[in-house]
């Protein structure tokens, strides 16, 4: 299939541990969605955080991933015009992004402590696990906003965060999820953009770099989905277009927890050691999305002609203890 001028996809891995299936699948509903449009799709590490960063991390997902079978045109291992494509080298266009986010009236310096803000958990909690609505304390506090900082922890300043309008909703047609519609100023209220400690905030990197790479098509897990309208008002100030959005279904130990990087989870590099060959996990990656009828061994390649995101259902996925074999 001829690629398209128009379509980027992407998939942005953290490299705070192994890729878990969870993230596999996401990743090749991620290639194969920009794969099927004949678009061209990049491969971006959200490093960060750099206390959370694994050693190793960023390199085995990449073999993880290649092990799959995906490939990808732009990323931090073959280079491409959007270099760098790792975040922590990419300081310099989130501070370019606080500076119009700034002339537009949109951000303002917090001094509220963390145990300052616990004692708001008794109000109601906003989506997820993110704890209450921020109630807008240092709103009109007018506390000098610096910019040009560097991150280090050791120094605590203002953390930054963007000024959500009164009643902002903002509405989105997800590729899975279908219409989702948000409150921002009711469920998450101003958020922060960048922390206490100089750290840029996942919500700004994501953002600014899905408009600096030209990314138009935004895969990641469904427990992204109430960021998006997040990353939705933050586009609009820097006057972006936003993406198209297909946020995938979660997929939870036999036990029915998320899977999360820290709670054992069932990792692609387990798999391998286990000898289990790529075809059978993405076949039963895929069967479990319902993009194809039978638990089946299949190369992700040959996924890509058939790919449909209606077929893609919106419950997660509760592994069994033999799932991968078939
Ligand atoms: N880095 C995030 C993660 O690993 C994904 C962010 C995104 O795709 O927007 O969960
Ligand atoms: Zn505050």
């Amino acid at each position: 299939m001829p690629r398209s001028a128009t379509m980027r996809g992407r998939y942005a891995p953290s490299p705070t541990g192994d890729l878990h299936v969870g993230n596999a699948r996401t990743a090749l509903v991620a290639w194969l969605a920009a794969r099927a449009a004949g678009g061209s799709f990049v491969l971006r590490v959200e490093d960060l955080d750099p206390p959370r960063v694994v050693a190793g991390a960023e390199e085995q997902t990449i073999d993880d991933l290649r092990w799959l079978g995906l490939d990808w045109d732009e990323g931090p291992d073959v280079g491409g015009p959007h270099s760098p494509y790792r975040q922590s080298e990419r300081s310099r266009l989130y501070r370019q992004a606080l500076r119009t986010l700034g002339a537009a009236g949109r951000i303002y310096a917090c001094t509220c402590s963390r145990s300052e803000l616990r004692g708001l958990l008794s109000a109601p909690h906003g989506p997820g696990t993110e704890g209450p609505p921020y109630p807008g304390t240092c709103r009109d506090k007018g506390i000098p906003v610096e910019i040009d900082v560097d991150a280090d922890a050791r120094v605590r300043r203002p953390s930054l965060r963007f000024r959500v309008a009164e009643h902002e909703r903002v509405k989105f047609r997800d590729a899975v999820a279908g219409d989702v519609e948000q409150d921002v100023s009711a469920d998450v209220g101003d958020f922060i953009v960048r922390r206490s400690d100089g750290l840029f905030t996942y919500q700004l990197a994501a953002t600014v770099d899905d408009v600096a790479m030209g990314i138009n098509q935004v895969v990641r897990g469904a427990d992204l989905l109430h960021s998006t309208p997040r990353q939705i008002l933050v586009l609009k100030v820097l006057k972006a277009a936003v993406p198209e959005y297909g946020h995938v279904p979660l997929v939870l130990s036999s036990s029915g927890d998320r899977l999360a990087k820290r709670t054992r989870p069932v990792s692609i590099r387990q798999l391998r050691f286990g000898g289990f060959a790529p075809e059978r996990v993405v076949g039963a990656m895929a069967h479990a999305l319902g993009l194809v009828d039978r638990a089946a061994p299949v190369a992700a390649r040959d996924l890509v002609d058939t790919f449909r995101w209606k077929k893609i259902g919106t419950e997660p996925w509760t592994l069994s203890r033999d799932a991968f074999s078939m």
